[in-house]
Order: structure tokens, then C-alpha cells, then sequence
């Protein structure tokens, strides 16, 4: 912790704070400026008391405390410096092959399932997604197929050998999504709900958690951290566009997150241009983006009929489109060192 006294601070004063962070368990080192003194406290901010209580003990004596420790341990790249790889069915993300996830936002029948599957998967793609349970911002609007589009997916998953991703929206879920999905999906609305993510760790599966609507990446990775911390390594972050004042999209996808994530943190980073811009014209330029900032995978909205979707229909590109977006990606990610 960097503790910053207030200037002009006398030594009897000074002394009384450091009383306090010996007291606290740490060991004082001060730094005296010309301006004002600073002093570095040492000790372990995971297992000792938070310091950040002396600028209320001595309001006039502290100007601010400033914890030098990350808040997350295991989603950290100290603690696992080399990138995490997670293994799904015969793929593996966040390893040298470049991962397309695509199909309807939801699940809404057989024929429009299979159709997608198929298309997704001659273009290049190798994980399917479909909605079984969907988080609606009204209650009135189609809320899935649930367990009869999980059967769906699976049927998918047999026909075209893809493997599936779907979203678990409730921890009631957890076992059943389990069965069918080969990686859980945490939805935005849901990035924060602890006990959920704590419900899909527990399932084993690989999990990958969306940034929320309002979340800042710190807040995102302490999330994460959730899901190392229940005994599932196999985390992924997925950003999906955050809420700004911005109004020509949806959302403003920030493509600045997957550096930053890919700093912080060991897991792999998948990018969700769909949601990210609310837009089916701007999902290439993204998903370009993406690949030049360094994205391990994308997660890309595909519909027979866009015009016709029971969801997300302004944002889903059609069969004929994502295949050309496949082709087009195809030298960009040879050229971000990817197969
Ligand atoms: C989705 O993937 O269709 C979805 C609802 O995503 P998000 O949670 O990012 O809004
Ligand atoms: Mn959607």
C-alpha cells in the first residue's frame, strides 16, 4: 500500500500513523519529498487488514492510500505467466488456431438450427452458439426453447460434429445446460451474479464469462476470478460491448479490453461483435479489429433470415454473409500468426 500524507504533515502526527500500520501487520517505509511524505507499507494486502481505513482514522493527516496488490490472484498473469489453453471436444482456444463461435442468437427450431449449423461449419467456423435461454429486457419477448432447444443443439453437435456453446441464465440450470453445452456461456446481465458464476464452475465445463453492461475490466476479472477460484481453470473472457452515450450502436464494443485483458490476465480473450455493436454492417470491420488486437476467438450472431430472427434480428449477419466475412478473415488471422 502506498500511504500519501497531506502536506506540510509534523513528525509527531506522521509518527501516529505509522503506529497504525505497524499496528495493522505492516512494516513502514517513508519517503520524505520536499512537498510531502509518502510511505510505502509492506506486508501481504490478501492477508492482512486493508489499509484503506487510515484516510478516514486520520482524515487530516491522509490524503489517499492506494493498494499496490491486484484484487484477483488466480485470473492474474503473475500467477500463471504462459496463456491458458482450454480444451473443448478436439479444439483448443487460446492456442495458436484462431476460434469462430457462430449461430442464431436463439434457438428457434430444427430446420433453422441445422441450416446454420451446417453453413457455420463449411465457412470455417468450429463452435456453434444458440440461445436455449434467453435473458430478455422484457418479459414478453421470446424467452427460448429451454431444455428443447438444448436437445436441439445437441442434435446439432451430432449432425455436424461442432461443438456447442449456450448460455446458462440460472443456477436451477446448472446440471442440465451442463449436459448439453460443451462450454457455458455467462451473459452480461449475469457477469456479476457470484453465485451463478460460482454454479457454472462447479459444473466443469469451460466457461466464458461476457463483460457486463457497466462493468469495468477490473470488476470483469475479479468475476473471472470466481469461476479459478471454484476449481475450473478454464475460464474465458468475452467482450461484448459496454453502455456509453453512444447511440449510432447498440453498445461500444471496446477493442482497447483485449490488450489490456491479455496483459492482466492468462486466459483466453473471445470477441462478440454482435452484441458488441447491435449491427449486422459493422461485424466485419469488428471482427477484423478484433483479430489485429490480438482476440483468441470471435462469437458471431448467424440467421437463415436475419429479417425473420425471434431475436437480436438487426444484428444477426445471414449465411451467405458470414461466409464471405470467413473468407475475408482468413488472411487477416495468417497474418496475426494464427492457423
Ligand atoms: C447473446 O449472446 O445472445 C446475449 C444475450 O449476449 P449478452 O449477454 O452479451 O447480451
Ligand atoms: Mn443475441
Amino acid at each position: 500500500m502506498i500511504i500519501v500524507l497531506k502536506p506540510g504533515i509534523p513528525r509527531r502526527e506522521e509518527a501516529l500513523v505509522l503506529k497504525e500500520i505497524r499496528k495493522l501487520g505492516y512494516k513502514p517505509h517513508v519517503m520524505r519529498g520536499v512537498a510531502r511524505t509518502v510511505v510505502g507499507a509492506i506486508g501481504d494486502e490478501l492477508t492482512h487488514q486493508s489499509l484503506e481505513t487510515l484516510a478516514m482514522l486520520f482524515p487530516n493527516i491522509v490524503e489517499s492510500v492506494t493498494p499496490v496488490q491486484k484484487r484477483y490472484k488466480l485470473v492474474s498473469r503473475e500467477a500463471h505467466p504462459q496463456n491458458s489453453t482450454i480444451r473443448v471436444r478436439d479444439h483448443v482456444i487460446g492456442g495458436k488456431k484462431f476460434h469462430v463461435m457462430a449461430g442464431p442468437c436463439s434457438v428457434e427450431g430444427e430446420s433453422q438450427l441445422l441450416k446454420t449449423a451446417v453453413a457455420v461449419k463449411k465457412a470455417g467456423a468450429t463452435i456453434l452458439r444458440g440461445g436455449a435461454f434467453k435473458p430478455r429486457t422484457s418479459p414478453y419477448e421470446f424467452q427460448g426453447l429451454g431444455e428443447r432447444g438444448l436437445k436441439l443443439l445437441a442434435k446439432a453437435r451430432r449432425e455436424t460434429g461442432l461443438a456447442v456453446i449456450t448460455e446458462l441464465l440460472s443456477e436451477n440450470h446448472a446440471e442440465l445446460v451442463a449436459e448439453y453445452a460443451d462450454i457455458i456461456q455467462i451473459g452480461a446481465r449475469n457477469a456479476q451474479n457470484f453465485q451463478l458464476l460460482i454454479a457454472a464452475a462447479r459444473t466443469g465445463k469451460p466457461v466464458l464469462l461476457k463483460r457486463g453492461l457497466s462493468m469495468k475490466i477490473e470488476e470483469w476479472l475479479l468475476a473471472g476470478e470466481y469461476v479459478l477460484a471454484n476449481e475450473n481453470c478454464n475460464l474465458m473472457f468475452c467482450e461484448r460491448g459496454i453502455r456509453t452515450f453512444e447511440t449510432y450502436t447498440r453498445n461500444t464494443l471496446d477493442l482497447a479490453a483485449i490488450p489490456i485483458v491479455k496483459n492482466e490476465s492468462h486466459c483466453p480473450v473471445v470477441i462478440d461483435p454482435s452484441q458488441g455493436a447491435g449491427r449486422a454492417d459493422l461485424v466485419k470491420a469488428l471482427c477484423k479489429g478484433a483479430i489485429a488486437m490480438g482476440a483468441d476467438a470471435l462469437l458471431v450472431e448467424v440467421h437463415p433470415n436475419p429479417a425473420e430472427a425471434w431475436s437480436d434480428g438487426v444484428q444477426q449477419v445471414s449465411l451467405e454473409v458470414f461466409a464471405q466475412l470467413m473468407e475475408e478473415l482468413r488472411p487477416l488471422i495468417q497474418v496475426a500468426g494464427r492457423d
